[in-house]
C-alpha cells in the first residue's frame, strides 16, 4: 500500500504519543497521518483531580497540540468523533467524515455509573478539563453562598466523594489541603466543612498494599477527611447522597457528590460493534481487536489480560503510553513492509498516588514501598519524564513539576 492513511482518534496519552512517535519515525512519503481530537489541547488526565480541587490551575494541565505535534507533518483535525464504522473503514465526525487505511482508537474513558439512580443528573465527575473546572467552581460557589443565606445550609459544605480507589483518594488529598484556604477566603469555620469519602469495599484502595493504605488513611484523616468504608452508594439527589452500610440506609445532606467510583471505555468503541466489556475491547498482543487487522486500540478503550493474575490490567496512563510507543514502532514496520511486529508486553514500573502536593504513597520496581516526601518526589519524576518524552526539555520547563521537595 503506497502512502497509507493513518487516522488516530483522541489526543490523550495514547493518541498523542502515537502521533508524536510516528511523526518522528515516518517520512512524509511513508504515510499520511491524521490526528482527531475534541479540543485543540492535550490534557494530562493524571492531574485533573488537582484542577477539580483548585490546587492547580487547569492551564498547567493542558498542552496545546500544535506545541508538540508538527502540524505540517500531522494533519490535526479539531472535531468530535460521533461514530466509528470499521466495516466501511470510515469515521464520522460532527463536521464531516474520514476514511482510513489504518485506524488507531485512543478515545479514553467515561465514568461508569452502574445505573445508580440520580448519579448522571446530580453527581460531578473528574473526566476532563471542563468537568474538573466545573467541580472547582461549584465548590467555590457553595462557599461564597454559605454566608449569604438566612438559613444555614449544611449541604453546601458537605463534600462527598464516591469511591476510595486511586482517583477518590488523590482527590480527597487535594481537597484536604484546599479546604483550609477556602475557609480563610470565605470566612467559613473549618469545623463546619466535611470531606466524606464513601467506599463500598471493606477497605480504601482495595487490592493495594495494606501498610500503604493505612498510611494514606491516617494522613488524610489527620487533615479532616472522614471515611465511610463498606458503604455502598445507592442514590444521589439534588441535596443528599444515600448509602447502605451493614444493611442500614444512611443519608448525607449534600449538593456536592463527586463520583470517582469507576471508569469504562468510551461508548463509541462499544457502539462500533467491537466485542467489549464495560466499554473496553479485548485486543491481541498486536493491539488489534478480533477480526480487524487495520484497527488498533490503545489506552483505556483496550482490554489486555494479566496472565499472572487472570484479571485485566487496570486502565492507566502508564500502559496507554507504553502501548502507543510499541504501536508506533509496529506501524512503521508494517508500513515500510519490514515484516517485524513486536508483541505488546506491559512493563509495570510501579504505582504512586498523591495525597495532596506534600504527601504520597507508592510501590515501585520490585515492590519497594515509598511514603511521604520520597513518594511525592517520585510522582513528580514520573510526571516530568512523560513531559520529556512528549515535548523534550522545553515542555518540562514550561509545564513540569520542578519543586520536588515542596520547599
Ligand atoms: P485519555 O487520556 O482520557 O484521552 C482521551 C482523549 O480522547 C482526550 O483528549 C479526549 O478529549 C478525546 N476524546 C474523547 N472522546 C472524543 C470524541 N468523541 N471525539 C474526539 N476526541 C475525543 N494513570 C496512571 O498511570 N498514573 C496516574 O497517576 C493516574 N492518575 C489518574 C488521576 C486521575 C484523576 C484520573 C481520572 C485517572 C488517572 N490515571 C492514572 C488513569 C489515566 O489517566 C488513564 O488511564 C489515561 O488517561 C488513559 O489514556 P487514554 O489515552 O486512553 O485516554
Ligand atoms: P477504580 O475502579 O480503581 O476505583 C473505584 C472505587 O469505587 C473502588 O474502590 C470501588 O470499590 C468503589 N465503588 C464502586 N462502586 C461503588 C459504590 N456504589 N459505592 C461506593 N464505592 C463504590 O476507579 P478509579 O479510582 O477512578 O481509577 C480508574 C483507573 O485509573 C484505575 O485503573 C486506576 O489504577 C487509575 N488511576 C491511577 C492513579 C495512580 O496511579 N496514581 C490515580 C488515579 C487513577
Amino acid at each position: 500500500m503506497k502512502n497509507p492513511n493513518i487516522v488516530i482518534l483522541g489526543a490523550g496519552y495514547g493518541g498523542i504519543m502515537t502521533a508524536v512517535k510516528l511523526q518522528k519515525s515516518l517520512g512524509a512519503n511513508d504515510a499520511k497521518i491524521t490526528l482527531v481530537n475534541k479540543h485543540d489541547y492535550h490534557y494530562q488526565t493524571t492531574w485533573l483531580h488537582e484542577n477539580a480541587a483548585g490546587t492547580l490551575h487547569h492551564d498547567r494541565t493542558r498542552i496545546q497540540i500544535k506545541d508538540v505535534v508538527n502540524t505540517s507533518r500531522v494533519n490535526f483535525v479539531q472535531d468530535t468523533v460521533t461514530e466509528i464504522k470499521p466495516d466501511e473503514k470510515k469515521v464520522i465526525l460532527e463536521n464531516g467524515d474520514l476514511s482510513y487505511d489504518y485506524l488507531v482508537i485512543a478515545l479514553g474513558f467515561e465514568a461508569a455509573t452502574f445505573g445508580i439512580p440520580g448519579l448522571e443528573e446530580h453527581a460531578y465527575t473528574i473526566n476532563n478539563i471542563n468537568s474538573s473546572r466545573l467541580i472547582r467552581q461549584h465548590i467555590e460557589y457553595n462557599f461564597a453562598k454559605y454566608n449569604n443565606e438566612a438559613e444555614t445550609k449544611q449541604e453546601r459544605l458537605n463534600i462527598v466523594v464516591g469511591g476510595a480507589g486511586f482517583t477518590g483518594i488523590e482527590f480527597v488529598g487535594e481537597l484536604a489541603n484546599r479546604i483550609p484556604e477556602l475557609c480563610k477566603e470565605y470566612d467559613v469555620p473549618r469545623e463546619n466543612v466535611r470531606i466524606i469519602n464513601v467506599e463500598a469495599a471493606p477497605t480504601a484502595l482495595p487490592g493495594f498494599d495494606p501498610a500503604l493504605v493505612e498510611y494514606a488513611m491516617n494522613s488524610l484523616e489527620a487533615r479532616g477527611v472522614e471515611f465511610k468504608i463498606g458503604a455502598m452508594i445507592k442514590e444521589v439527589t439534588a441535596d443528599k447522597l444515600v448509602f447502605e452500610k451493614d444493611e442500614e440506609r444512611e443519608e448525607i445532606p449534600t449538593n456536592t457528590v463527586v463520583w470517582a467510583a469507576g471508569v469504562r471505555g468510551n461508548s463509541l468503541v462499544e457502539n462500533a460493534g467491537f466485542e467489549s466489556n464495560r466499554g473496553r475491547t479485548p485486543v491481541s498482543d498486536e493491539l488489534r481487536p478480533k477480526g480487524y487487522d487495520d484497527v488498533f486500540i490503545v489506552g483505556d478503550c483496550a482490554l489486555i489480560m494479566n496472565e499472572e493474575t487472570g484479571r485485566p490490567y487496570p486502565p492507566t496512563a502508564q500502559i496507554a503510553i507504553q502501548q502507543a510507543e510499541q504501536l508506533a514502532a509496529n506501524l512503521k514496520s508494517i508500513i515500510r513492509g519490514e515484516g517485524h511486529v513486536e508483541p505488546f508486553e506491559p512493563n509495570i514500573q510501579g504505582t504512586v498516588a498523591s495525597l495532596g502536593d506534600d504527601d504520597a504513597i507508592g510501590v515501585i520496581f520490585d515492590g519497594k514501598k515509598l511514603f511521604g516526601w520520597q513518594a511525592t518526589a517520585m510522582k513528580k519524576i514520573i510526571d516530568n519524564r512523560y513531559l520529556l518524552k512528549l515535548g523534550g526539555v522545553p515542555l518540562v520547563l514550561k509545564k513540569g513539576k520542578l519543586n520536588f521537595f515542596n520547599f
